[in-house]
């Protein structure tokens, strides 16, 4: 069974660790994820904001308690998981073919009306159209490299066009310079509106413009509320 809108992720009593020899990563957490809210996940390095990352996919299974979405198990939806979440990582992989291609990735119908839309929405129609080559550009190309912000705008615009209703952001502003990171945060915020999104960080700028903010800390919850409270 496929799971319903409203996509609510509901986290209830997750336990997990790697390994049985292995301490306990995450401990009895219970967490809610509504429907088109913003989340930001903070916590020291080590603290399992990652694990807890893969565990809401379904890529790890908890060692105890259940992750649902929509209402239904999500180790039970494995690949159509992809379907339901989209996932920008710290480092955005490109792969080794034209730039229309590592767009559409994973969405192979798009055309390259669909994929000029998404490439103007994050803020890099302009830098393609200047290509000699265009959409059709090989990434590894001499002469062509993608700086760390443009490398985001493109998984982003990946995302996009995925269409999912949740989104997490693993990190996403790591090694950027402050005014590339803020305008990356701004642009992320700007068209995720109206997706669910699970964003995590390890400090406190942009988070003014989540709903919510948790902090993890030895396995657990340590702090819930909004960015204001906190
Ligand atoms: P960071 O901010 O550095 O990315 P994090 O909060 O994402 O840290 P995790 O990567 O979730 O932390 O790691 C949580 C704990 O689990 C750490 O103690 C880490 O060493 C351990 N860990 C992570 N991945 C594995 C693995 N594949 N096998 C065993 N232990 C792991
Ligand atoms: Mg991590």
């Amino acid at each position: 069974e496929l799971p319903q809108a409203p996509y609510d992720l509901i986290v209830k009593d997750l336990s997990f660790q790697y390994g049985k020899n292995q301490k306990e990563v995450l401990t009895d957490l219970n967490l809610t994820i509504k429907r088109g809210q913003k989340l930001a996940i903070l916590g020291r390095s080590g603290s399992g904001k990652s694990t807890l990352a893969n565990l809401l996919r379904g890529d790890l299974k908890p060692t105890k308690g259940q992750i649902t979405l929509g209402g239904v198990d999500v180790s039970v939806l494995n690949e159509q998981m992809a379907d339901y979440i989209g996932v920008i990582q710290q480092a955005p992989y490109l792969f080794n073919t034209t730039l229309i291609n590592n767009v559409r990735l994973g969405n192979e119908d798009a055309s390259p009306e669909d994929v000029w839309a998404v490439l103007e929405r994050v803020g890099l129609k302009k830098m393609v159209a200047s290509l000699p080559k265009g959409l059709e550009t090989m990434v590894d190309e001499a002469g062509l490299r993608f700086s760390g912000g443009e490398r985001h705008r493109l998984a982003l615009a990946r995302i996009l066009l995925q269409d999912t209703p949740i989104v997490l952001l693993d990190e996403p502003t790591v090694g950027l310079d402050p005014v590339t990171e803020q305008a990356l945060i701004t642009t992320f915020m700007e068209q995720l509106q109206g997706k669910t999104l699970i964003w995590i960080t390890h400090h406190l700028k942009g988070i003014e413009q989540v709903d919510k903010v948790i902090f993890i800390e030895d396995g657990q919850l340590e702090m819930e509320g909004s960015p204001e409270e906190l």
